[in-house]
Parts: C-alpha cells; sequence; structure tokens
C-alpha cells in the first residue's frame, strides 16, 4: 500500500541536513510519495526506512518475468480499471498441444504458432507461449515433447499434468526457457516446486478453491518463492469472472497479497464461441496467462485485437513514427499527402490511398498521436508545423511533384502554408479518409 508523505517522513532522520536537495526530510517526504524522488538520495536512511518504502512501493500484483530473459512479463497491475490510470501488461495468449494428439497434429500446431503475425495499427502480434498438458502415460515422452516444442516454436512453455515425474523431467529438459510449471495442489506442489527454482520456471498454484489457494501462496511467498501465478477452479463464465474479479480486487483493494499475483487460465472445451468467450472474459479481466485450447486463426484474431485495445494506455494515443512514408513505389514526381501520427488516422488514410492504385508520398509530422481535427485544435497540425518538418526532412531535395494534399478538416490552414512553400500547390483533399480514391480519381 502506499505511504503518505508522513508517514514516509517517520522513516526518515529528522535532521534536515538538506544532503538529498530538499530543505526538509519533510519535503524529501513528499517528493517520495509523489514517485519524484528515490530514497537512496537520503545518505542517512536506515535499512528498514529502505525495505519499508520498497515493500510500499511493490505493485499490488507481482510483476513476473517469463522466458529465457524474462522479457515477457505479466502482472505488476495498480488499477482495477483501466480509466483509473491503465493497465501495465497485456495478458499473455498461449496455445494449448496435448501430448497424445499426434506427432503430425503437434508439429504443424508448433510450426502454426511459430510463424503466426497479426499485423495491426503498426504492431506484431503473436502467440507468446505453448501450454503442453500431459495426458499420456510416457513420462520421458512428455520431457522430449517438451524439450522439441521450446527449440521448434522458440516459445516458453506452461507444462500441466496429473504426472508429476512426467512434468519434472519436462521442467527439466526445458531448464532455463523461463516456462511455468502448474501445480494442483499440496502434494504436487511440493515435489515441483524444488525442481522449478532449479531450473528458473515460475509456478502456477491451482487449488479446490480460493481459501485453500490463497493459503498455499502465502506458505510459498513466506519461503521466498513470488514467481507465482494463480489458477481458479471455476466451472462458468459467470464463476470465472466472479472469481478473478474477487481475487484481484483483494489484492489491489485490499492489499492481500497472497492473491496479488497473475492469473492463470487454460481454456477448456470445443465449442468456439464457449472457449471465445472465456478467452474474452480472461483478457477484459485481469488475465495474465490465457491458453486457448487450441491454434484457431480467427479466434487469435478477435482475442488480439481486443488485447491491444484493452492494453492501449488511454493517456498516450497509439502513434506512428513522424516521417515521410512511402506508399507503392513513388517517383519524386510522385504527390505529397499530408496528415497526423495518429496511428488509426495513418493506417486508414494510407490504406486508402493504397486502395486507389497511385503511388504517393505520405508526410506525417510529430502531432502527439492526435487525430487531425483534435491536433489541429491543439496547434500541433499547422501551416507552420508542417512546413518546418518538411524542411527538417529537406523534403524539397526529394521531390519534384510540388504537390501536397492537406485533410479537408484543415482547409483553412491552406493559405498559410502557401506562403511558408513558394512553388507548392496546396490541394485541399476530402474531410474523410473514405472519399480519398474519389478526390485522388478527379484531382490526381
Ligand atoms: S538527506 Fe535525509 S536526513 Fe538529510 S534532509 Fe534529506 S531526508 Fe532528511
Amino acid at each position: 500500500m502506499a505511504l503518505t508523505g508522513l508517514q514516509i517522513q517517520k522513516l526518515l532522520p529528522g535532521t534536515n541536513c538538506k544532503e538529498c536537495g530538499s530543505n526538509t526530510c519533510l519535503a524529501f517526504a513528499m517528493k517520495l510519495a509523489a514517485k519524484k524522488a528515490a530514497i537512496t538520495e537520503c545518505p542517512y536512511a536506515s535499512d528498514e526506512a529502505k525495505h519499508t518504502l520498497g515493500l510500499a512501493n511493490e505493485p499490488p500484483v507481482k510483476t513476473i518475468g517469463l522466458g529465457p530473459e524474462k522479457k515477457l512479463i505479466t502482472g505488476g497491475e495498480t488499477v482495477l480499471y483501466r480509466h483509473d490510470k491503465t493497465f501495465v501488461n497485456r495478458t499473455i495468449i498461449a496455445v494449448n498441444i496435448d501430448d497424445d494428439a499426434g506427432a503430425q497434429v503437434i508439429d504443424a500446431a508448433l510450426a502454426q504458432v511459430k510463424v503466426y503475425a497479426l499485423e495491426r495499427v503498426g504492431e506484431t502480434l503473436t502467440v507468446e507461449m505453448i501450454g503442453l498438458t500431459q495426458r499420456g502415460a510416457d513420462a520421458s515422452g512428455f520431457a522430449s515433447l517438451a524439450g522439441k516444442a521450446w527449440q521448434a516454436a522458440e516459445r516458453p512453455l506452461i507444462l500441466r499434468g496429473q504426472d508429476t515425474k512426467a512434468l519434472s523431467e519436462a521442467a527439466r529438459a526445458v531448464a532455463g526457457s523461463g516456462s511455468i510449471v502448474c501445480a494442483h495442489g499440496e502434494e504436487q506442489l511440493d515435489e515441483l516446486l524444488p525442481v522449478a527454482r532449479e531450473c528458473g520456471h515460475a509456478v502456477a498454484l491451482s487449488a479446490p478453491d480460493l481459501d485453500t489457494l490463497a493459503a498455499l501462496s502465502a506458505r510459498l511467498r513466506d519461503g521466498g518463492m513470488t514467481d507465482l501465478l494463480l489458477g481458479f477452479e471455476t466451472h462458468s463464465l459467470a464463476e470465472q469472472y466472479q472469481t478473478n474479479t474477487i481475487a484481484r480486487r483483494a489484492a489491489i483493494k485490499d492489499n492481500f497479497k497472497a492473491l496479488g499475483h497473475p492469473f492463470l487460465h487454460f481454456v477448456t472445451g470445443a465449442d468456439p464461441f464457449q472457449t471465445t468467450a472465456a478467452a474474452v472474459t480472461e483478457v477484459a479481466k485481469y488475465g495474465g496467462v490465457c491458453v486457448l485450447p487450441s491454434f484457431d486463426p480467427a479466434q487469435l484474431s478477435a482475442l488480439l485485437t481486443l488485447r491491444q485495445n484493452i492494453f492501449t494506455d488511454p493517456q498516450k494515443p497509439i502513434q506512428v513514427e513522424p516521417k515521410l512514408y512511402t506508399i507503392g513505389e513513388p517517383k519524386p514526381e510522385a504527390p505529397v499527402f499530408v496528415t497526423t501520427n495518429f496511428s488509426l488516422t495513418f493506417f486508414i488514410v494510407s490504406g486508402e490511398i493504397e486502395n486507389s492504385g497511385i503511388s504517393a508520398w505520405l508526410l506525417v509530422p510529430e502531432c502527439e498521436g492526435m487525430s487531425v481535427l483534435t491536433a489541429w485544435a491543439a496547434g500541433k497540425f499547422s501551416a507552420a508545423i508542417i512546413s518546418k518538418f518538411m524542411q527538417e526532412i529537406d523534403l524539397e531535395s526529394r521531390i519534384t511533384s510540388r504537390r501536397i494534399v492537406i485533410p479537408g478538416y484543415v482547409a483553412s490552414i491552406s493559405g498559410e502554408l502557401e506562403d511558408n512553400l513558394p512553388g507548392w500547390k496546396i490541394l485541399v483533399g476530402p474531410e474523410e479518409a473514405a472519399d480519398l480514391e474519389g478526390f485522388i480519381k478527379s484531382f490526381l
């Protein structure tokens, strides 16, 4: 739980020596509370103060790094609702493979996961992990499959099954991959925990009810094992939604550390609508890792799109890099279009120009990720900014067409732009990108 400035002040020496750069310990405490300073800036802070502040600054949901370099991050959340601030780390999407599915099916699934990529608003979205479920009786076969899956698809794994020996062997086979080992109940946990630790894997705990799960989690935390995920046993969509909400609320509102861990959920079933609904529930309601029952590009496309929207920081619009883009293979005499660097605007405008069949240049100045009208109203998309950006990238030496098309919504800047760009012809395009194709056919 975050500490107030007054609470922090009581942890400081109180000598007002000013060595931290603040006039008083209270002023420094206020900066710490506002996260504008670090406790290390006070050379006299006690170990107790550092420890207490360190704990207080931990997010209520533990951040866990997966993968060999621990760069695949889950957890770290601080709010219940995105609009309170932002969600921090996206639900990791995985695809399950059963060990008894047959070599052909398994090979095909591994290959599909490895190459799957969805391009959306400038991002490449992929399947980040593979769930491996042990159902067969061959423990060493399961370990070989784990090794093969890790090597073939280059994705960390989520290992689960009833045969603890098979899981241990598989965990060892992929040591260093930063995978997750699932342990159901206390008995399996006690056997798998040392192996997971030794091999650098996280552990996902599951238990028949929340109380048992919280008790197991608390026990592990007390023992120093905090790379934990929690798996809830639920039997309906409503229960899944409710359990996730109760657990996350307890972590964030009540600072209940035992439930302050990312959630792991294996989606089961064959009905694509039901499994999609279960996966959507995880993405929308706090899922840390969601394992889909099989590889289904249609399901993945919908889920990854939803996830991208939910996990976008509402205070930071998705942006593209400000620069001169090419559409098709434009020659120097091709026309220049200009728009803002708000991703959605950029992709709609560039798509419409591409659809028209011409090659062109698309000039995108820095507009802080705002759409055309918003940027214009905020003074971020003006004649001065466009002409200055043209100078910065030395557009004149690259383009001979001397024709630039501005969005119809900012027709009012055409006069000033003409003054700023002698020799250029300023064309006012349509207000809506959908009308660009007709405009291009009529005027270019
Ligand atoms: S350096 Fe430490 S003791 Fe000195 S004023 Fe700052 S907080 Fe207080």
